[in-house]
Parts: structure tokens; C-alpha cells; sequence
């Protein structure tokens, strides 16, 4: 569809938005939008389809009010209300994932990492993460970021070795090798393309072995350890980190979590004053109705249909000659290696041809990818968003079908023209609940 020919009428709105009679200009593409996520497939790992109360409440007089400071202890008056919002978000954070200090003002999942560090570590600390190419984080580390310019990153990388066990999952020897030589004040694990499970108490081990603190960052998997399809990082560490955005389908935000006081106090003072200003409570009111979301028996079947679904996907791509990294998954995402279903195709070639069947993906560098960071060799692909909008296992088969013959026509228009008109069918038959 084009521009021209989304219906900007207010009634064609599902949320009833006044921006339709002030604004056409923005109204016009937020429809457009609106109607892309509609008619298209997501699966993109890190995005999913908020329920129409989180998004209901990111859109209240909330976003008025400033607020800076905590619950009980704030820099302005009249926050006897948003004091009540604060108190629920963090309870209710505290409640899903079992912890006892809960900071729910980071601005995102980068905001959240900034924050961990600054209050746990110096400028020139050491801290160990995983080689970022293997699937870490551009804020665990990467040259041109704050944490790559103000503190000092080590990596540790995948296992290598193809006939070992293990093959490009976490390598344990590695980490230790890394740890024991360098020292670091922190080590990090959770990431951005891994789909294995993570061994947290693993980690504990060698971060007791080396005096290490230990932080996991649980941006993607985050709705998973809720809903306990993936282990807690509790007790394991020391501090934790996450998006509430994806897995945990909640409005776009970070979190930092931890069940020592101490942390806490230092993570609320890097928060505020240290690193942000006036918290968006808005947001943080939606934070809230997301975690009453996820704290309901329907999220729990929800994370499982998601991990379910994920398996099945895996399952049919590699029938079809696709090789996965790490050889499978056990959460919500996998890694296609597009090289072994054939070598000319680039990650960049799959996602737009896919994009253009009504698939959305992206294009993600495979471990040692000899390929640079705007072409790849590999695929990330994600069931968070399509579980939500309620497919389940048969219809996994059917996308592996769609994304092989698109793949595997390399492109071609009346290919790309079939596919596309079978996925506006699906969208239709499981339309985003609003
Ligand atoms: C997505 C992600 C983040 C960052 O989240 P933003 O909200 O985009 O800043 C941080 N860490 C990991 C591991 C992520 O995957």
C-alpha cells in the first residue's frame, strides 16, 4: 500500500487518536504504520505487538508531569499520583522476577547498561563481554560507544571448534581464559543474536573465581525468564539488566533489577541525578500495566507458544538445508547461516527480498562472518511478534515454505507478488488484537 492510500478518517483508527483532526500530515504515516505491522509478518526478534492498554497508557496526561527523583523523595510537587505509578511498576517488577530492588526509570535497554556501569564501575574499569560479532551487544563494549570509550572491554569468544561439543554456544574455558588474564571488574553475559540458553550459575563460578561482579543484560529474553521458559538470573548475579520492549511486550524502555541493597542504592543514584533527568512516566505507568500483563497465567502460555514456535521454525528451515548457529535454539530467536542453502545469498539480498513478500527480518553477521556488518551471511529471526498475534506451529511451516521460496528464487517478482498475497491472507485470518 502507499501513502496515498491509507484511510486517515478517524474512524479507521482501532485507538480512536485526535491526532487524525489536528495533524494529517503525522496522522497519515502513523496509519501507514499502523497498517504495515497489520499486513506484514514480524520477525524481527527484538520487536513484538504491545497490547493495546500499554499503549494506551503511554498516550495520558502522564507525559505532563515531571517527576525527577523516587517514589516518596521527588524535586517537585503534585507527584502524589505518578508516586502510586512508580510503586506499582516496581513492585510488580520486583514480583515477576523475583528480586528485591527494582529501578524502572532507564529511558531503554542502552540507558539501563549506561547506568549499570556508571554505578558499578570506573572510568578505565576492565569488564568482560562477549566478542560482539558473536552476538553481543553494541553497549557491551563497542569501540565508538560509552562503553567501549570510557571503560575497557574484554571479550570472550563462542566455542570455534566444529567438532566440539558445543559448537558456537558459550565456551566456558574461554571465558575463564579471558577472566583469568585480564582480571575484569565485571563480566557481562546476555546478548543480542544467541538463542542458547544461559548458564547464569556457570558464570557465577568463574566470576567468584576472579573477584568479578557479574551482570546480566536480559534485554532479549526477558518475557522468557518471566514467564519461566528460560532460567532466572537470580541469585546468580549481581545485576541485571533489560528492555521492556521486547520479549516481555511491553512499551519501549530498560529496567535494572538486583537483590542487594547496596547495588541498588549506587543504581539509583547513576539513574537519577547521575546519567537522566525527569523519569517518563508515561512510560513507566505502562511498565506497569505490562507487568500485570506478564504476571497473568495467559503470558506464561504465551512465552511457551513462543519458545514453541521458535523450535518449529528452527526445525523447518534446517529440513530445508538452512543451517542454524549453534545448531538450533532454545529460546524465542535463531541465527540462519544462509551459506549452506547457498553461497552467493547475502544476509542484506534476504532481508529485502523477504521484506518485499511482506516478511520482515534483518540481515545479522554469523559467527566469523567473512562478510562485513552491511552485507552478512545470516539471518536473525524472532517469534515473539507472531505468537502474539497468535500463530503457532502449523502456520512456522508454512512461513519456512514462504521465506525457502523467496530465498531460493532469489527474489524473483512473481515469486515475491504469490508470497506476498498468501501473507496479507494470514495477517488477515490473525489480525493484531487492538
Ligand atoms: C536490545 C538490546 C539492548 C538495548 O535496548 P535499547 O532499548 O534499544 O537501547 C541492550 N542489550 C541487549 C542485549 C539488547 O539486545
Amino acid at each position: 500500500m502507499s501513502i496515498s492510500e491509507v484511510d486517515v478518517s478517524p474512524t479507521a483508527d482501532p485507538l480512536d487518536n485526535p491526532i487524525a483532526s489536528t495533524d494529517q500530515e503525522v496522522w497519515r504515516l502513523i496509519r501507514a504504520e499502523q497498517e504495515r505491522q497489520e499486513h506484514t509478518l514480524e520477525l524481527i526478534a527484538s520487536e513484538n505487538h504491545a497490547s493495546r492498554a500499554v499503549m494506551a497508557a503511554m498516550g495520558t496526561c502522564l507525559t505532563n508531569k515531571y517527576a525527577e527523583g523516587y517514589p516518596g523523595a521527588r524535586y517537585y510537587g503534585g507527584c502524589k499520583f505518578v508516586d502510586g505509578i512508580e510503586d506499582h511498576a516496581r513492585d510488580r517488577a520486583k514480583k515477576l522476577f523475583g528480586c528485591a530492588h527494582a529501578n524502572v526509570q532507564p529511558h531503554s535497554g542502552a540507558q539501563a547498561n549506561a547506568a549499570a556501569f556508571f554505578a558499578l564501575l570506573n572510568p578505565g574499569d576492565t569488564f568482560a563481554s562477549l566478542v560482539l560479532a558473536d552476538g553481543g551487544h553494541l553497549s557491551h563494549g563497542m569501540k565508538i560507544n560509552l562503553s567501549g570509550k570510557y571503560y575497557k572491554p574484554v571479550h570472550y569468544p563462542l566455542r570455534y571448534d566444529q567438532d566440539a561439543d558445543g559448537y558456537e554456544q558459550i565456551d566456558f574455558d574461554a571465558v575463564r581464559t579471558v577472566c583469568r588474564e585480564h582480571k575484569p571488574k565485571m563480566i557481562l553475559c546476555g546478548y543480542s543474536a544467541y538463542p542458547r540458553t544461559i548458564d547464569f550459575a556457570r558464570f557465577r563460578e568463574i566470576a567468584d573465581e576472579c573477584g568479578a561482579l557479574l551482570m546480566a543484560d536480559i534485554a532479549h529474553i526477558a518475557g522468557l525468564v518471566a514467564a519461566g521458559v528460560h532460567p532466572s538470573p537470580f541469585p546468580h548475579c549481581d545485576i541485571v539488566t533489560t528492555t521492556t520492549h521486547k520479549t516481555l511486550r511491553g512499551p519501549r524502555g530498560g529496567m535494572i533489577l538486583t537483590n542487594d541493597e547496596q547495588i541498588a542504592k549506587k543504581v539509583d543514584k547513576a539513574v537519577f541525578p547521575g546519567l537522566q533527568g525527569g523519569p517518563l512516566m508515561h512510560v513507566i505507568a505502562a511498565k506497569a500495566v505490562c507487568f500485570n500483563e506478564a504476571l497473568q497465567p495467559a503470558f506464561k502460555a504465551y512465552a511457551k507458544q513462543v519458545a514453541a514456535n521458535a523450535k518449529a521454525l528452527a526445525g523447518a528451515l534446517v529440513e530445508k538445508g538452512y543451517r542454524l548457529v549453534s545448531g538450533g535454539t532454545d529460546t524465542h530467536l535463531m541465527l540462519v547461516d544462509l551459506r549452506a542453502r547457498n553461497a552467493d545469498v547475502t544476509g542484506v539480498d534476504a532481508e529485502h527480498w523477504l521484506e518485499a513478500a511482506g516478511i520482515i527480518t534483518n540481515k545479522n553477521g554469523v559467527p566469523q562472518d567473512p562478510r562485513p556488518p552491511r552485507v552478512t551471511s545470516g539471518l536473525r529471526l524472532g517469534t515473539p511478534a507472531t505468537t502474539t498475534r497468535g500463530l503457532t506451529e502449523p502456520q512456522m511451516g508454512q512461513l519456512a515454505d514462504w521465506i525457502d521460496r523467496i530465498v531460493a528464487s532469489g527474489g524473483d517478482e512473481k515469486v515475491t507478488r504469490e508470497v506476498r498475497e498468501q501473507v496479507v491472507g494470514l495477517c488477515k485470518q490473525y489480525p493484531i488484537a487492538h
